[in-house]
């Protein structure tokens, strides 16, 4: 695994990449490698497919830090496992979402109280040049509806401050050609430009 560190771009720019991984596990030594991917400052990573039993030392590419949250963490759900042959969507091992923030940019998890029953993360960064930025990572399994992702997300843009830059990146499953209105949603009423 590699753990070269690539700083290519200058610093009073902010790079944030996304993108779904379908298990970290699997593919932590890609990321860790991967030049472009690591001349970001933020990565944000849906479907990390992380268990509790993963060590967080293990899936973060040198000199970046790693704040996750898995699917169990996100939803307010209990079913009987010894009843079920298979985990259910809710419980199993997959999904999940992670940010990984670039080593000097000072970062701290939100207060997830508003993103319930959502896979949602969501980090504010102090970036000395450009100010307070909030990043949020959310990924929507089919078995969510796409109605109550948005409306979590867009409470949850209500809950930061006005003052910083707000990111939003992750994997809707959403065809923004059929469903370009549901975005829309949030993107009018959050001044959201989608890049
Ligand atoms: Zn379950």
């Amino acid at each position: 695994m590699s753990h070269q560190i690539y700083h290519s771009i200058p610093e009073e720019s902010f790079k944030v990449a996304h993108l779904n991984t379908r298990s970290m596990a699997l593919h932590i030594a890609d990321i860790s490698s991967h030049k472009d991917l690591l001349s970001s400052h933020v990565i944000c990573i849906s479907e990390s497919w992380l268990k509790k039993q993963h060590n967080s030392v293990d899936f973060t590419p040198n000199g970046y830090q790693l704040h996750r949250r898995e699917r169990h963490q996100c939803y307010q759900h209990k079913c009987d496992h010894h009843m079920l042959v298979k985990k259910c969507s809710k419980c199993n091992d997959k999904g999940g979402v992670a940010i990984l923030v670039r080593e000097g940019l000072p970062s701290s998890e939100a207060v997830h109280a508003t993103l319930q029953d959502v896979e949602a993360l969501a980090v504010n960064i102090q970036h000395p040049q450009i100010g307070p930025i909030d990043i949020v990572t959310a990924y929507r399994p089919h078995h969510v509806s796409k109605s109550i992702i948005v409306s979590r997300c867009h409470s949850f843009l209500q809950t930061l401050s006005s003052q910083s830059l707000k990111v939003v990146a992750g994997d809707f499953n959403v065809d923004l050609t059929k469903e370009g209105p549901l975005i829309n949603q949030i993107s009018t009423t959050e001044k959201f430009v989608q890049p």
